[in-house]
């Protein structure tokens, strides 16, 4: 869909969860959106994804959830356990007083759900425009518009970009000369059919095994036939030097993290499957993200370690906020970008901050920070959500 000058009114660099969400969004808001992927098919990896009330209310407002609700899974409980001893921590319930004060459930789900339920709904808009084996090359701002060039020669002229091309985003290199920080931990991280599963595990229940420098994450997706394990660990063999090869992180590490814990981690860790690792990245928070009618969203903009299990979420929060603002300014692209990023700068920055120290907390292997943090965790009680308010509840109207 173009204007008549030829233009791409709205072009989104990337149809990953962020892209996906920001052209929904758009389309519903009543403005066309194209999205250029560069990869053959929209797909995700075969792992789970936690979506938090947050990021639930934008799904809502897009119309998905019932089409989510067919695949998801809502777990009664966080539970928080010691990786090494198997000493419980503390729970977070998830049922009604959760409900009650966020409106919406913790939900959990494969990661390739998600991405199929926004790619149908996508395609069934007629405002959506999905094209793959599109890698863009370079972005230019143009003043009044803005112009992208693809990897095979080819352009398109826009009236706005949103550039939605993830960690090591193109789009980003526009606005900062940064790049992404290595924070020295991996992940490995898969989804097994639950009668492979031999550890005992709660099935209704998401459980976050914590210890010094490693954790692992376990829990139900797609209607409880999958059982999700994500495992991360800091290697210690890690040297800048060396960022980019296999040589750190390697699956030797996995075991040797895990060789002191609890029988049912220990298990557990036997079970993954050790061919690809994660390495955890973020980037310091940006004051700006727009240059004339170029802009980021999701991880191209805010990438942040997984901790707090936000990264997905901030990019869906950052799709609602973006089609609300150009609703909001009649699709004056220059005011609907501003107030964009005044809203979402502030928000993603702090939630990137905390992610860093919450994870900080969960692997410190002091003498002070893991008792005061278990101390802390003993005494709250599972319907305490004092401390997840700032995150999980509304943030505009
Ligand atoms: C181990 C782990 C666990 C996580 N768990 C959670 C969780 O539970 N909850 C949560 O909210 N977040 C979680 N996250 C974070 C989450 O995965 C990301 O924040 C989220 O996927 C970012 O989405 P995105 O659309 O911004 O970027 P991406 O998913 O990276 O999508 C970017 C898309 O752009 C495309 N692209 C890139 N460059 C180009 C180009 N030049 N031209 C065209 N296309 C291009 C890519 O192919 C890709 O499809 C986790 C991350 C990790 C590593």
């Amino acid at each position: 869909m173009t204007n008549a000058d030829g233009t791409i009114p709205i072009l989104i660099i990337g149809g990953g969860i962020g892209g996906m969400a920001a052209a929904l969004a758009l389309a519903r808001a009543g403005f066309p959106a194209h999205v250029v992927e560069q990869a053959p098919e929209f797909t995700e990896i075969g792992a789970g994804l936690q979506l938090a009330p947050n990021a639930l209310r934008v799904l809502e407002g897009l119309g998905v959830m019932p089409a989510l609700d067919e695949v998801a899974v809502k777990p009664r409980n966080l539970v928080f356990m010691h990786a090494d001893t198997g000493e419980h921590l503390t729970t977070i319930d998830f049922g009604k007083p959760f409900r009650r004060r966020y409106g919406q459930s913790y939900t959990v789900m494969h990661r390739n759900d998600l991405l199929d339920v926004l790619l149908s709904a996508c395609r069934d808009h007629d405002l959506v425009t999905l094209e793959n084996n599109r890698q863009v090359e370079d972005v230019q701002d143009l003043g009044g518009g803005a112009l992208v060039r693809f990897a095979d020669g080819d352009t398109y002229r826009c009236g706005a970009v949103v550039g939605a091309d993830g960690l090591w985003s193109r789009t980003r290199r526009l606005l900062a000369d940064d790049r992404p920080i290595a924070d020295t931990y991996v992940a490995y991280r898969g989804a097994l059919p639950v009668a492979e599963i031999t550890a005992p595990v709660e099935a209704d229940d998401e459980i976050i095994w914590i210890g010094p420098h490693k954790h692992l994450v376990q829990y139900p997706i797609r209607r409880g036939e999958l059982y999700n394990q994500v495992a991360v660990f800091r290697s210690r063999r890690y040297t800048p030097e060396d960022e980019f090869t296999d040589r750190w992180g390697v699956p030797a590490e996995l075991d040797e993290h895990f060789a002191s814990s609890c029988e049912p981690v220990k298990a557990a860790i036997s079970l993954f499957n050790r061919d690809r690792r994660w390495v955890m990245y973020d980037r310091e928070p940006l004051d700006n993200w727009t240059r004339g009618r170029v802009t980021l969203l999701g991880d191209a903009a805010h990438p942040m370690v997984q901790y707090l299990a936000q990264g997905a979420c901030q990019a869906i929060e950052d799709a609602g906020c973006l089609a609300r603002q150009f609703a909001a300014h009649g699709g004056d692209v220059d005011k609907a970008f501003a107030a964009y990023q005044a809203e979402r700068i502030p928000r993603s920055a702090l939630v990137q901050r905390v992610a860093r120290g919450w994870g900080r907390v969960w692997h410190d292997n002091g003498d002070v920070i893991p008792v005061l943090r278990d101390r802390l965790f003993a005494r709250r009680s599972p319907d305490d959500y004092t401390d997840l308010d700032w995150l999980y509840q509304p943030v505009s109207s």
